[in-house]
């Protein structure tokens, strides 16, 4: 007998039918001997709908009011579940994030898990029941808050809840059969990938592409925790991220896909003086904003003038408050004009083998070429490559890029079982 941890994300609950079929998958796990926990999301598009609720309420920030309200969606789908199970003739009992002793810290909205105290949930398991935990939230400790984790942290949740249960193993159930070269909605071609290495899945997911929540790879990395991704509407076998054992071979091709990210916006610092120091005064200003940034390039200073032009992106939501700052310390910094520009797009080319071979990188631009796509920005890392583009042309940039690199798969288009993709 083992501990599985199993993770159903919006669209596998997305209404009544669909949480009793997930009930079924879970009893059925249950009758095969196993322990079960699950985490589980909240409805279809419900995070989503509330914040367009909130924003129709009040346009302000209200972040801890904002979290508390998110997790609502959690304790809708995971009551409704362990109801389900239950029906079924298998005991269940769901928990909140807090119940089920998941402690965060950190800003609302984002915040980090930084324990699990699962004893309520190793007493249900020792009951004979499935433990069904809300996702993406836990409780703040210091102010003894509700918090949530970010967009898409119930995956996150569910690692956590492996690596302190010490599970066996933490399926996360979704709406594709597993991780693919590329999102199957953008390339229906892209090939489901058997196994991926928790390096490479972790740059996937920071380029963008969302099955997997990058913190939740970070944290199954540092815990080794095995990840399985699959279909809830599937009986297929998915995509093992993890590291590859002793003895064990694992596909090993030069390239593990191609991600892209419609989240960031650009900003353009025009007429910096070409001076030392200079980009740490600009750089410290969007630090005290809070914004992460992604890509940094800053332009050859044209000596006529003396003074050079800085872009960098961040996320879309954080660039009011970026620009704010910027704007402030404006004289500090001694630029001209500051620019915003959230029409752009990113691809990226990921795979561990880039280190050891040679020509990616103008095979890649020579594949954006023949598409006609202008690429703004440049990034690479020694396992990938990425670009910024005009918004509009991403699509092509990520299927041009797929096809180029020999990626599409010659078994049929890859299926999308349900999610809207919002
Ligand atoms: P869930 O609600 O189950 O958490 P998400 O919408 O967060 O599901 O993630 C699943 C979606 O991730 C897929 O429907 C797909 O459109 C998208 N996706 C992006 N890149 C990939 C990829 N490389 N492989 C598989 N899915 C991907
Ligand atoms: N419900 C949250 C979201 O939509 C968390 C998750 O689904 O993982 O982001
Ligand atoms: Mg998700």
């Amino acid at each position: 007998m083992s501990l599985v941890v199993q993770k159903y994300g919006g669209s596998s609950v997305a209404d009544a039918d669909a949480i009793k079929r997930v009930a079924r998958r879970i009893v059925d796990t249950r009758m095969q001997g196993h322990d079960v926990v699950v985490t589980v999301s909240a409805m279809g598009d419900t995070t989503d709908e509330l914040i367009d609720l909130s924003n129709a309420v009040s346009g302000k920030e209200h972040p801890r009011e904002m979290d508390i309200l998110l997790t609502a969606g959690e304790r809708i789908s995971m009551s409704l579940l362990a109801m389900a199970v239950r029906d079924l003739g298998v005991g269940a009992q769901s928990f909140t994030g807090p119940q089920a002793g998941v402690i965060t810290s950190g800003a609302y909205g984002r915040a980090r898990i930084i324990d699990v105290e699962p004893g309520r949930l190793r007493q249900t398991l020792a009951g004979g029941e499935v433990a069904i935990v809300a996702g993406f939230q836990g409780l703040n400790q210091e102010t003894q808050d509700i918090q949530t984790l970010g967009r898409g942290g119930s995956d996150t949740t569910a690692v956590a809840l492996a690596a302190a249960l010490n599970a066996d193993v933490c399926e996360i159930y979704t709406d594709v059969d597993g991780v693919f070269s590329a999102d199957p909605r953008i390339v229906p071609s892209a090939r489901k990938l058997n196994s991926i290495t928790y390096e490479e899945m972790l740059d996937m997911a920071a380029s963008g592409a969302k099955v997997l929540m990058p913190r939740c790879v970070e944290y199954a990395r540092r815990f080794n925790v095995p990840i399985h991704v699959r279909s809830s509407f599937s009986g297929l076998e998915g995509t093992w991220v993890k590291d590859a054992t002793e003895g064990e071979v694992m596909e090993e091709p030069i390239i593990a896909g191609v991600a892209h990210d419609r989240s960031e916006a650009k900003i353009t610092v025009i007429g910096i003086p070409d001076v030392p120091g200079s980009a740490a005064r600009l750089f410290e200003a969007v630090a005290s904003s809070g914004a992460n940034i992604d890509m940094i390039v800053q332009n050859v200073s044209a000596t006529r003038t003396g003074v050079t032009d800085i872009s960098f992106t961040l996320p879309v939501a954080a660039v009011p408050e970026a620009s704010a700052a910027i704007e402030a310390d404006q004289e500090l910094i001694g630029y001209t004009d500051l620019v915003t520009d959230d029409t752009i797009g990113k691809v990226s080319l990921i795979g561990a083998g880039m280190r050891s071979s040679s020509g990616v990188s103008a095979k890649f631009f020579a594949a954006l070429r023949d598409a006609g796509i202008n690429i703004e920005m440049i990034s690479t890392s020694d396992i990938r490559i990425s670009v910024v583009t005009r918004a509009e042309k991403l699509d092509d940039a990520v299927r041009a890029v797929h096809t180029a690199f020999g990626l599409d798969s010659s078994q049929g288009e890859a299926v999308v079982y349900g999610g809207s993709g919002r």
